[in-house]
């Protein structure tokens, strides 16, 4: 295969890979003009002036059907595709794909039924093409196109409208800039009056797209010749002109093959008294040659504009994977690295928020700066130390025996009762955190981008995540409790032994004591007691409220921060592929785009690099 065959071939296979893929998005534009890019064929000329017995002929098959009369009445777009050598030739038409035709004849009559599926059994025309490809190691890569003949008059059982109703629809395909016309015209009649020629250069003005072909040269009367046409004498083309001799209608009767149609072609030019000195520029086989060298200098010229067009769709298309993310793998431990790649996409925005860059950590100072302060400010100890109160807890901590010097019970049962309260603010404060961090998990996972596609593992992130939390909370309740307990079990000594001691009113030796010891402390006595309590409290009430946060951080915030998803992680390690899949499954539309936005763009990746390694070698 020559390069420019396998350039011509890779073209043809995207176009085909496109519309296969069905085509979406972005692409479409680039898609259309690459299918612009690869020049087609088409065949212009009379009724009858021999068009489809040429496209036979560069094909080298029988499978057109043939004849006088108006036979050809719907566009054929026909597509070679070449193979490797030793494959067998196979046909398949597009409104029937997967049905592979290897018996050409059975070609033929399919697309004669399938021209009268539209125009039924008569002699009117349709512009809806019928699609065939061929297969086959001896075709070039090239698409032909087979039209109706130009007529000049309606005959029976026509419509008076098909003479420029034909004429319409063949200038529809050739007027496209990169259609190759061939213009037919027959040796038998003047070049002159050659519609073919007439509407070549309508659409064609310069030639540059224009190949003249001279069929029947068989059939010219006796003593004239075409030398003139083919010399380029009678109408000058930009292409030399190519005689042709195709089979005759008895040949086709006969069955004549194709090779020995082209034989005899050869023998004709080659023993031709007018021709012999063109015999090398003559015939079908030279014109498919001739056909082919402009094919490969017209897509050529389009490599640096169909690479251009192919890197835009990749950058597209690579935007647009971006966009919906990259597809997910399909085996367990690539899934297992993808869900762990998102808990620390997830991980990383929390961490953020936590310490800062993302707001709400600082809801956390707050808790600590106001809440817990605030709260510590608001238990009830003057209720706790009124007078009456510490006469009450001290009387009864001293029993029947009044205390002597100080009421050390009565001092216990006080501070032991106080410390009690501490227990609500620090719980609290616990709890404050903790829908702090529920709150900035919840944000995290709203936040976190890569997330999106995956519903089911955003909840199970999040549903992980909060349990996590939880734990963490119990934890902190705990040790907070903890301290609160830690506070009761061992007082202070040097406090108390700092205590002025209280003798003056006690056991003056020279006033015996009233009957009544009640009523022998005097209220000045519980005040100062209340009052002495009251700055222990203090004193543990400051060291709580520094206290607390630093178990609270501790036991929650630094937990959350390092180890939120840890016990996650040990059990997503131990899960199977389904379920691992299923953690990964996303919207089915989403999955299918992605899917189709791959397939192509690594159709177009093949494809640049198979145009580099063409485009540089010749
Ligand atoms: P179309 O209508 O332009 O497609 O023409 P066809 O290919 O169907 O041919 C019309 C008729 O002309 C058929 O009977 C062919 O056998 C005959 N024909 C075409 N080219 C030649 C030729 O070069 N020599 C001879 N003798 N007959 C030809
Ligand atoms: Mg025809």
């Amino acid at each position: 295969m020559t390069t420019m065959e396998s350039l011509i071939g890779l073209v043809n296979r995207i176009q085909r890979a496109c519309t296969a893929l069905g085509d979406y998005g972005g692409g479409e534009q680039a898609f259309s003009s690459l299918w612009d890019a690869l020049p087609s064929v088409a065949v212009v000329g009379g009724q009858s002036s021999g068009k489809s017995s040429v496209l036979e002929s560069i094909v080298g098959r029988d499978f057109l059907p043939r004849g006088s009369g108006i036979v050809t009445r719907r566009p054929l777009v026909l597509q070679l595709h070449k193979t490797e050598e030793g494959q067998q030739e196979y046909a398949e038409f597009g409104h029937m794909q997967r049905r592979r035709f290897t018996d050409f004849a059975l070609v033929r009559k399919e697309i004669s039924d399938e021209t009268e599926r539209i125009t039924g059994k008569t002699k009117q025309i349709s512009p809806v093409p019928i699609h065939l490809s061929i297969y086959s190691p001896n075709v070039v890569n090239l698409t032909l196109i087979d039209l109706p003949g130009l007529t000049k008059v309606a005959v029976e059982g026509q419509p008076e409208s098909i003479v420029q109703d034909i004429e319409t629809m063949v200038r529809s395909y050739v007027e496209k800039p990169n259609c190759i016309i061939l213009a037919i015209s027959p040796a038998n009649q003047d070049i002159a009056t050659s519609d073919a020629i007439k509407l070549a250069r309508e659409v064609d003005p310069s030639g540059d797209r224009t190949f003249g072909v001279l069929t029947k040269l068989d059939l010219m009367d006796k003593g004239t010749n075409a030398l003139d046409v083919l010399e380029g004498r009678s109408y000058r083309l930009q292409h030399p002109w190519v005689g042709i001799v195709n089979r005759s209608q008895s040949d086709i009767n006969k069955n004549v093959d194709m090779i020995i149609a082209r034989r005899k072609e050869r023998e004709y030019f080659a023993t031709s008294p007018d021709y012999g000195h063109l015999a090398s520029k003559m015939g079908s086989e030279y014109l498919a040659k001739l056909l082919s060298r402009h094919l490969e200098s017209v897509i050529r010229a389009r490599i640096p504009s169909i690479t251009s067009l192919i890197n835009k769709s990749i950058d597209e298309l690579e935007s647009e994977m971006d966009h919906l993310g990259r597809p997910i793998a399909v085996d367990a431990g690539a899934q297992l690295y993808t869900i762990l790649e998102l808990c620390r996409a997830f991980d990383r925005i929390f961490k953020e928020h936590l310490e800062g860059g993302r707001p709400g950590g600082d809801r956390i100072y707050g808790v600590f700066d106001n809440q817990l302060p605030a709260a510590l400010r608001k238990l009830p100890f003057d209720r706790h130390l009124s007078l009456q109160n510490v006469r009450k807890i001290v009387s009864e901590a001293d029993g029947y025996q009044p205390h002597l010097i100080a009421p050390e019970q009565g001092y216990r049962r006080l501070i032991e009762g106080s410390l009690n309260y501490f227990r609500g603010p620090a719980e609290a404060s616990v709890d404050a955190v903790h829908f702090v961090l529920k709150e900035l998990v919840r944000k995290s996972i709203g936040e976190c981008q890569e997330l999106k596609r995956f519903p089911t593992l955003q909840s199970t992130i999040a549903g992980a995540a909060n349990e996590a939390l939880e734990r963490f909370r119990e934890e902190s309740k705990k040790t907070v409790i903890r301290l609160v307990d830690m506070e009761s079990s061992y007082l202070t000594v040097d406090f108390f032994r700092k205590l002025p001691q209280e003798v003056e009113k006690v056991g003056n030796p020279g006033n015996p004591a009233p009957a009544n010891t009640i009523d022998r402390i005097s209220d000045g006595h519980f005040r100062r007691i209340a009052s002495n309590v009251s700055s222990y409290i203090n004193m543990v009430s400051e060291t709580l409220r520094n206290s607390i946060p630093k178990a609270v951080v501790y036991c929650q915030v630094k937990e959350a921060k390092q180890c939120l998803l840890n016990y996650f992680y040990t059990q997503i390690g131990k899960k199977e592929g389904k379920q691992l899949a299923d953690l990964l499954d996303e919207d089915p539309a989403l999955m299918e785009r992605r899917l189709q936005c791959a397939k192509r763009l690594e159709l177009y990746k093949k494809a640049r690099d198979e145009i580099d390694s063409v485009s540089w070698v010749r």
